[in-house]
């Protein structure tokens, strides 16, 4: 390889891959839970961590696994990644690790999150604070009360609201606190949340990473120094993936960059077009010039992401009717994979909130959420256009 940093293509095809002794081009699968020693003293050296070697799944100390680590490391220009078993696994070890005097969380946030924010942590004295977007005001005042971890995503869910990532870490690392970035929904092919200033990226490779819609796992990327206080966290809660997943998820990597540039422009051409549509009363997606966060966007990310929300002229049965008459949309929860699906934010991921919270986050009842896959363009196009027929333009 050249000595230059290879650009982020090689990178997701070559980086971390081991030399195999028998010649395979990339990374073979230990399905193995544990690893046998020459003698006692050789055992020893790894327990002891005077030399590197694998040892035990469930500590990561597994070839497939460590390969995997090393490549999501470069992809996201990381010292050192770990992995788990989801996305949820990856931010509770982060939150135990790392935000025990209290959790600020910016912006709308996956459901999950929320909930082990709110109720979990809460129920363990861990205090968390919230805050929407527009509200960033009130960062100081947690951070003077000693909150250790500043969390958000950026595209948030549904709104794909953008925040500023290298604005947000000033102000945390001011008052001492780090900054982890939900990079699920950006992926590192649209968005470095290292090189803006954040001390963590976090992901569900759930979504894009892994981007087949077949494997749950989660990656948290870091300095080895702030990833070293997660490692036990990890390796006690027992959140690490299973080796078969792992080179899944290794496999997945090596096409991260096509899928998502293919993703990001497909989902361009349906956002103009939902644009032009008279059915469709908003488009929300930071790749359009005219949606509020899109000079931000422009400054942190180099493309938009496979996610955009429609507005449905009309209501709630309106857009219901919608979503039912699409035949290439799956209606299914999740996102970042090669098939195309559809969501309303009011029946799934925003279901349990009252109607006035989702009202103070602009979430309306008209809302449908794609997540385009690798389908052609036009086809996706064409099936909405057919499923918008009829609504009152
Ligand atoms: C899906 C998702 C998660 C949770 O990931 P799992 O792999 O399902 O545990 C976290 N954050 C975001 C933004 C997500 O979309």
């Amino acid at each position: 390889m050249p000595n230059k940093e290879p650009g982020l293509a090689t990178r997701c095809v070559h980086a971390g891959e081991m030399q195999d002794p028998h010649g395979s081009p990339h990374t073979p699968l230990y399905q193995t839970t544990t690893f046998k020693f020459a003698s006692s003293a050789d055992l020893l050296d790894v327990v002891e961590g005077r030399k590197p070697g694998s040892l035990y799944t469930r500590y990561g100390l597994n070839p497939t696994i460590r390969a995997l680590e090393e490549k999501l490391a470069a992809l996201e220009g990381a010292e050192a990644a770990w992995v788990f078993c989801s996305g949820m696994a990856a931010e509770a070890a982060l939150f135990f690790a790392h935000g025990r005097k209290g959790i600020v969380c910016i912006g709308d946030a996956y459901g999950g999150t929320l909930e082990l924010l709110s109720s979990q942590l809460n129920d363990l004295n861990i205090p968390a604070y919230f805050l929407l977007g527009s509200e960033l005001e009130g960062l100081k005042a947690y951070l003077e009360l000693g909150a250790s971890l500043v969390f958000f995503e950026t595209p948030t869910n549904p709104t794909l609201e953008v925040l500023d990532i290298a604005r947000i870490s000033g102000i945390a690392h001011e008052y001492g606190a780090l900054v982890a970035v939900d990079n699920t929904f950006a992926s590192p092919v649209n968005q470095p949340p290292l090189a803006l200033g954040a001390d963590f990226a976090v992901h569900s490779a759930t979504k894009y990473l892994g981007g087949h819609s077949d494997i749950t796992a989660g990656a948290l990327m870091g300095s080895a120094h702030l990833l070293a206080t997660v490692w036990n966290w990890r390796k006690n809660l027992g959140s690490m993936i299973a080796p078969e997943t792992a080179s899944l998820l290794m496999r997945s990597l090596r096409t991260l960059t096509v899928r998502v540039e293919r993703q990001n422009a497909t989902a361009l051409a349906v956002a103009q077009s939902m644009q032009r549509h008279p059915g469709v009363a908003r488009v929300l997606y930071p790749g359009l010039p005219d949606f509020p966060g899109h000079a931000t966007a422009k400054a942190q990310m180099s493309g938009f992401g496979g996610v955009l929300t429609l507005e449905v002229k009309g209501g709630y049965e309106d857009a219901v009717r919608m979503v039912d008459r699409l035949k290439l949309f799956a209606i299914a929860p999740s996102l970042g994979g090669v098939e195309s699906l559809v969501t309303m934010p009011v029946t799934t991921t925003h279901h349990g909130l009252s109607a006035e919270e989702r009202a103070r986050r602009g979430i309306s009842d008209s809302m449908v959420r794609l997540s385009v896959g690798l389908e052609d363009a036009a086809d996706l196009i064409e099936d909405l256009e057919q499923a918008l027929g009829g609504i009152p333009g």
